[in-house]
């Protein structure tokens, strides 16, 4: 039999270093004959130095380092594009191994109004790229959904991040930690890929990975109703936000989908099994629409249901997204709106900021950038920041 005739061999798809939870890398190293102290130094390298290379673990045996890179990578997301200053809002488009775009916003935690320089951040981080939801609204659904993010695809995200020198405003300590809080609200939804996400979650808040608290972690969903229960069985304490956008069907079913799979009726039980079980720890997310959901109206019914589930209302006047329609009420408007839920004593708070271009929603970047880049290639990354 000649070489020719054999089989290629299937080479096992590496998992990425940045997907494996501590328990999995003690059983493989227990299994490679390794002291439980090397996994603490991998991590330590992985999550407060926040390497790229396995050359840069450099009290690693090069034997154990060679052996780590044959069955581990180390995929580091490539900066596509920034927008925004290091003192305000933040845009990151990060290009992935498959060249595919996603994007993080890096939110400081009192906006530095002033040119102040802040150093407690909220990351809003992707789950996939594109979202299949097709929200009518939203500037991640309209070119469909790609696939879902792996889970160092997501963890990377705010490792990346923490590695950027301007994020802070100065060069990263070794062991700085520039984010605090974490919102799962980019592109994409995120428990439509569940798995994937609840084990990058876990890893960043281990406190031996990216160590961020889980009461310090939100996410956003459309309204995945059997999702919704299984997240509130798990034994963490995320928070969980519901974009809303409608208090009744006829709303939602215009703008969202979803909503015809999982009515309100449906959602509502489920928020109140989640409230149930975790405590208070549920947030209704209502972008004004002018003339699709800003009527009195909308805002009583949305009063009600804010009450029954005693959770709290942010409400967000709608971005602009190119290509689309709708727009934001006016300001006096958006206050009536307010003022009927301040009435009706259900926690409110009203997004008050101008709407820059950089605080536009997530999917924006993105969107823009690939449709320049199918009218003049190679334009991605000259624009940055
Ligand atoms: N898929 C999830 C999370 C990502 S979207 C979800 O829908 O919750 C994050 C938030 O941004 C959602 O509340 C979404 O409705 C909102 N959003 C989308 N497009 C927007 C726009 N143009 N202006 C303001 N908010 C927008
Ligand atoms: Fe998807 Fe959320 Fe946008 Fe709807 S709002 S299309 S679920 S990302």
């Amino acid at each position: 039999m000649n070489n020719a005739a054999l089989p290629t061999p299937i080479l096992p798809t590496r998992t990425d270093a940045r997907a494996v939870l501590r328990a999995e890398w003690l059983a493989l190293f227990a299994a490679w004959k390794q002291p439980v102290w090397r996994v603490d130094q991998v991590l330590q390298w992985l999550y407060q130095q926040r390497v790229e290379q396995w050359d840069q673990m450099t009290n690693l045996p090069l034997a154990l380092r060679r052996q780590l890179a044959e069955t581990h990578t180390l995929r580091n997301l490539q900066q596509a594009a920034c927008q925004g200053s290091r003192d305000t809002t933040q845009k990151f488009l990060w290009r992935l191994a498959d060249d595919a775009l996603v994007e993080s916003v890096l939110i400081p935690a009192n906006p530095a109004l002033y040119g102040d320089a802040s150093d407690r951040h909220t990351l809003c981080v992707s789950t996939q790229v594109g979202c299949a939801y097709g929200c009518k609204f939203c500037a991640s659904g309209l070119e469909g959904f790609r696939r879902n993010l792996t889970a160092d695809e997501i963890v990377e995200q705010v490792l990346a991040i923490e590695r950027q020198p301007k994020a802070a405003g100065e060069a990263p300590l070794a062991d700085s930690r520039v984010i605090q809080n974490l919102v799962i609200m980019g592109m994409g939804e995120p428990l439509a890929n569940y798995d994937h996400l609840m084990r990058a979650l876990r890893i960043l808040n281990a406190p031996w990975g990216g160590g961020i608290g889980a009461r310090k972690i939100t996410l956003s969903t459309s309204g995945l109703v059997p999702q919704i229960r299984r997240l509130a069985d798990e034994p963490e304490q995320f928070r969980l936000a519901i974009s809303l956008h409608g208090a009744t069907d006829e709303v939602r079913d215009r703008i969202m989908p979803v909503n015809r799979k999982y009515p309100l009726a449906e959602l509502t039980r489920a928020c109140e099994y989640y409230r149930d079980k975790k405590g208070r720890m549920l947030t209704l997310e209502y972008i004004l629409i002018a003339g699709v959901n800003d009527h009195l109206d909308n805002a009583t019914a949305l009063a009600g249901l804010g009450r029954r589930l005693q959770a709290k209302i942010n409400l967000i006047p709608y971005n602009r997204v190119e290509g689309l329609a709708w727009d934001r009420p006016s300001e006096t408007a958006q206050e009536k709106f307010l003022g009927v839920l301040e009435r009706h004593q259900v926690p409110a708070f009203l997004r008050r900021e101008k709407g820059h271009d950089i605080d536009a929603a997530c999917g924006q970047l993105r969107l823009r950038t690939e449709r320049e880049l199918r009218t003049q290639p190679g334009t991605v990354g000259s624009g940055a920041s």
